[in-house]
Formats: C-alpha cells, sequence, structure tokens
C-alpha cells in the first residue's frame, strides 16, 4: 500500500470548514459538528487507497462480480478526548470498524503524555490502524499512542489530524517514519503553552464546553 507521508487534504468542503471551527466565536454545538462532518471527509481520503476484493452479488436484473474491502475489519483509534467527535464522522462512513480508545493527556507543565485508559480490540497485527487526534502539536500524545499500538502488535498504522505543526510532524516523522500523515492544515508554530499558532485552542475544550 504505497502513500505519500504526508497528505494535506486541499479539499475546498474540509479548507472551508476548517476556517468555520478555527474562528473563535463558533459554539461548542457547530465546532462539534464540523469536526464531526470533517472526520468523514479525511476518512473518504485515508481509505482512498485501501484494497479491494471481488464479491460475487446478485442484482434485481442479474448476477455481477462487484468490489469489497479487502481484510479485517479496520479499526479507528481516537486519542481521547478530542478525538471521540472526530472518529464519530469517521464511524458514519465505516459503521463495521472496531474502535480502540486510547486515553492520554499531555501534563500542562511538562507537556508529557500521560496514559489512563487503553482498551483495543485483538489481532491488531492483522488490521490497518488508524489513529485519531485532531491537533498534532507537540506530538507526545501521537507518538505514545503509536508506541502502544505497536506494543501491541499493530504493524500497518496511519494517523489523522485536523491541524499539525511543523514541529509535530518532524517529530512524529522521527519517531515513527513507517507511519503516514493526513491532516487539513500544517500550521505555522507552537506558543510556549506548546498551542499550535494560529490554531483553534484546546480542540477539546471547544467540542465538549470545558475550560
Ligand atoms: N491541543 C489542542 O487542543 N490545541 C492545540 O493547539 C495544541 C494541542
Amino acid at each position: 500500500m504505497s502513500q505519500h507521508q504526508i497528505n494535506v487534504v486541499l479539499h475546498p468542503l474540509v479548507q472551508h470548514k476548517l476556517s468555520l471551527m478555527r474562528e473563535k466565536d463558533r459554539s461548542t454545538k457547530g465546532f462539534r459538528e464540523l469536526l464531526n462532518e470533517i472526520g468523514t471527509l479525511l476518512c473518504y481520503e485515508v481509505t482512498r487507497d485501501l484494497p479491494l476484493t471481488d464479491i460475487e452479488i446478485e442484482t434485481p436484473v442479474s448476477k455481477m462480480t462487484g468490489k469489497e474491502i479487502a481484510g479485517k475489519k479496520l479499526v479507528f483509534a481516537p486519542i481521547l478526548r478530542a478525538g471521540l467527535s472526530f472518529v464519530e464522522g469517521m464511524i458514519d462512513l465505516v459503521p463495521s470498524a472496531r474502535i480502540a480508545h486510547i486515553g492520554l493527556y499531555r501534563d500542562p507543565e511538562t507537556f508529557v503524555a500521560v496514559e489512563y485508559f487503553f482498551k483495543a480490540p485483538l489481532n491488531l497485527d492483522e488490521r490497518l490502524v488508524i489513529v485519531i487526534d485532531p491537533m498534532l502539536a507537540t506530538a507526545n500524545t501521537a507518538v505514545a499512542a503509536i508506541d502502544r499500538i505497536k506494543e501491541r502488535g499493530a504493524r500497518d498504522i496511519r494517523f489523522v489530524c485536523l491541524l499539525a505543526s511543523q514541529e509535530g510532524i518532524e517529530r512524529l516523522r522521527g519517531a515513527h517514519p513507517d507511519v503516514p500523515i493526513w491532516t487539513a492544515a500544517v500550521d505555522d508554530h507552537l506558543n510556549e503553552h506548546a498551542y499550535i499558532v494560529p490554531g483553534l485552542g484546546d480542540a477539546g475544550d471547544r467540542a465538549y464546553g470545558t475550560k
């Protein structure tokens, strides 16, 4: 399965919706709906080259050879909590996908990723695992999540985010060069709190109305 290692999705619908999400006065409801919708659109891109196999089917008119996605059900692995709204839009498109929940938060002082929950389906070595986190900032959480998924045997891994920083991409590529990345945009830099600039703020707080 060949993929470019960094895939910036420039589809006009994605770019338009991303600008709406960035606006600071966007409501919690609006932000969450847009995160969900962009999740669906990015899912379309990240699954674009999945291998197909022939399947014999019967239409109301005749028999024919159709196509179905080959192999075991794929796994979505959202990083809690902002990954949850993002993955909902992906599940809309692939309702039979398995889900691995990865609970990681970044320590506000050190920005180090701290794990508090991990539950994944079996046979990760036989499945494509798509790790999902809206914000790739320092990449500490993404690197830690992929470390854990690999410990559990996964070999075929992709990473999807909404927004990435240049630093985050370099760090993730350095730690896991075998994992291609999909994002809607690559922003300029990180500030002293490790927030993406211009970014969109704290994706979890904005999606769930917390602060
Ligand atoms: N996490 C967020 O939610 N926003 C950022 O800008 C960086 C990390």
